[in-house]
């Protein structure tokens, strides 16, 4: 038996949060920096200093020798630099441990060996990472003994972004901005600020390690270039949901442990699909901090997995023929005061202000398909979209029987008078309880299903950070919102208004709603013939990043300039051709040396012609 923990005892220990906050400031300047991560206030410089010294005499009552600015440069994973604290040898020759204002709120690195996708020569090196206080500094405890590390966004010299952390951040204030408005036109006077929250599961295989290390392709590329299917796949289909082994059970516990002490909410796991594939979810938070806390995830899973001797793998198709793997981002828009703007209610035939934000979420995700299928480009997803296991790469929405009827009864008679309900789901078993079922059924085919109070955006692949897929969404929909506020802040009779405005949405996007099988060769066709995007390749994909609609999209928000778009499209570009090539060298490589030369060194007779 495993030693008890307590989970209340250790969710949080190693997060500077808000009960830490309390202890180490000063009243004074906790309420300032509160303001600033709670209602989006500037941050005042002149509280860095008490706050940097807070965080450092909290950091060092734990153990930290070392802090570090912890970033997210374009290759996708973390990037970290370690400073100690000591100051420069007294002259009795001692150190005291020290922590700027400055150094809490700036970091100055060499940004030279970043991709920068031709944003700066390589002798224009200079890069700054500057504090995302919005996002907690954390403890991490390993092998260097013990970091905070401070989350931070990533620009160079002379402003862009050299990360993804930094439009991420733009796009959650447009999205707040443009929802206010919306929330203002229905009356809601009260509510501060509108947050963007996503909550992200994550799908991983666990091999061993000896295994792994036999395998130059798992080593080189995260998936196998040669091989043979195994007698037995996943045709059993008796690994998803399965009993979990005790050497993965073992390696689940200490990966929840790990998680909640840095205030990760681990929250579910089980067996996926194919042998050998597992998922974790947290619950849903603001997205800047799931972004985090997803990076934080996928390293925890690795390092865990090694101190196992497992090896986890995150690519999205390591092993043909069996399933592959990849992180649902569910996202919601909830107001700093608790109110969901994607909850339908009840009734939401008459909940107009759903019916307007349902509306202007089928326009965005009509009009941006290409960005959002580019939000998920990586060479692996290629592999996996499309692959019978995964959403294809044509972007359609589900929204279920119950919002689909009362769509059609908009778009035909112009009103929505009856919203279809779920029911009551009978068992048929006396000792069993009946309950109330949900209005509308699952459907794991769709790359962008409603489910209940949220969007589930399941094209995004397991290795990725889900940080481009929520700039796109937040600042597509921020895009919709605005059309309409402006339409209807304009309107001299606001519900006849709000009316005709919802009916034209839902006409004139009715053809992103798809329920039907995704995984199947006859929606390939019918989306063809509705107009869809099906941009199958990450190459097909990536210029969608700079066409003149998307260039105006993220300019008009201040989210992206044209440059950095371009540069982005340029990194995608060069890292889908680097992938690319190792998988051909490796393959030559093991060609060369593991294969022909084994089977050259093998008695046997050559295959006849
Ligand atoms: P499933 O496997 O059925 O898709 P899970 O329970 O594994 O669902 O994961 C659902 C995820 O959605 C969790 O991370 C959960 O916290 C998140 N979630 C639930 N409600 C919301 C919401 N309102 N906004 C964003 N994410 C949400
Ligand atoms: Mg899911």
């Amino acid at each position: 038996m495993s030693e008890r923990i307590d989970v209340t005892e250790i969710f949080g220990k190693n997060v500077f949060n808000d009960s830490a906050m309390r202890e180490k400031l000063p009243k004074s300047v906790y309420k300032k920096l509160k303001q600033t991560i709670e209602d989006g206030a500037e941050l005042d410089p002149s509280i860095a200093d008490v706050v940097a010294h807070g965080i450092k005499d909290w950091a060092i009552e734990r153990g930290a020798t070392h802090y570090s600015h912890w970033f997210q440069p374009m290759t996708g994973v973390t990037a970290e630099k370690h400073d100690s604290f000591i100051s420069a040898p007294t002259s009795d020759g001692r150190v005291i441990m020290e922590f700027s204002g400055k150094e809490l709120i700036k970091g100055e690195s060499d940004a030279s060996s970043f991709p920068s996708g031709g944003l700066r020569s390589t002798f224009e090196a200079r890069g700054y990472t500057t504090w995302d206080c919005t996002s907690p500094a954390f403890l991490r405890e390993d092998n260097l003994g013990v970091t905070l590390y401070i989350p931070t966004a990533f620009c160079s010299y002379r402003g862009e972004a050299l990360d993804k952390k930094t439009p991420l951040l733009k796009s959650m204030e447009a999205i707040n901005e443009q929802s206010l408005r919306i929330l203002r036109l229905f009356g809601n006077t009260t509510s501060k600020r509108v947050v963007p929250c996503a909550g992200v599961e994550q799908e991983y295989f666990l091999i061993d390690k000896a295994k792994y290390l036999q395998r130059k392709d798992l080593i080189y590329t995260g998936r196998t270039l040669f091989g043979a299917m195994p007698p037995k796949g996943q045709e059993m289909d008796d690994h998803y949901f399965g009993s979990i082994r005790p050497r993965i059970g073992a390696f689940m516990k200490d990966v929840n442990e790990e998680l909640w002490k840095l205030g990760v909410s681990a929250k579910t796991q089980h067996n996926e699909v194919a042998p050998a594939q597992h998922e974790l979810a947290p619950i849903y938070t603001q997205t800047n901090v799931a972004v985090d806390h997803n990076q934080m995830t996928m390293e925890t899973l690795k390092r865990t997995a090694s101190k196992h001797n497992l090896t986890c793998l995150l690519h999205e198709k390591p092993f043909a023929g069996v399933n592959g793997s990849g992180k649902h981002n569910n996202w919601s828009l909830t107001t700093n005061d608790g109110i969901n703007l994607f909850n339908p209610g009840e009734t939401p035939h008459e909940n107009i202000q759903f019916l307007l934000v349902l509306g202007c979420v089928m326009k965005a995700v009509d009009r941006h398909a290409d960005l959002l299928r580019e939000s998920t480009a990586v060479p692996g997803n290629d592999l996996r979209l499309g692959a019978a296991e995964a959403p294809p790469a044509i972007i359609s929405m589900f929204l279920g029987e119950q919002l689909e009827d009362v769509i059609d009864q908009l778009c035909s008679t112009g009103e929505a008078t009856h919203s279809p309900q779920g029911g009551t789901f009978k068992t048929g078993v006396a000792s069993l309880p009946d309950f109330a079922k949900d209005a509308t059924d699952r459907n794991r085919t769709s790359p962008f299903a409603f489910t209940g109070n949220k969007f589930e955006f399941r094209m995004v692949g397991s290795s990725d950070s889900v940080s481009s897929p929520n700039v796109v969404l937040n600042t597509i929909l921020a895009e919709a919102f605005r059309e309409a506020a402006d339409e209807l802040e304009a309107a001299e009779d606001f519900d006849m208004a709000v009316h005709n405005l919802i009916k034209r949405l839902m006409v004139e996007h009715r053809r992103i709603v798809f329920s039907g099988n995704g995984y199947s060769e006859e929606w390939v066709v019918e989306a063809e013939r509705r107009g869809l995007p099906n941009l199958k390749s990450v190459v097909d994909a990536v210029d969608s990043l700079v066409t003149d609609k998307a260039v105006k999209l993220f300019e008009s928000f201040g989210v992206y300039t044209k440059a950095e778009l371009e540069s982005r499209a340029e990194i995608e570009y060069e890292a889908y051709k680097k992938t690319v090539n190792i998988e051909a060298k490796t393959m030559l490589d093991m060609a060369g040396k593991q294969i022909i030369r084994r089977w050259c060194a093998t008695p046997h007779s050559w295959p006849s012609p």
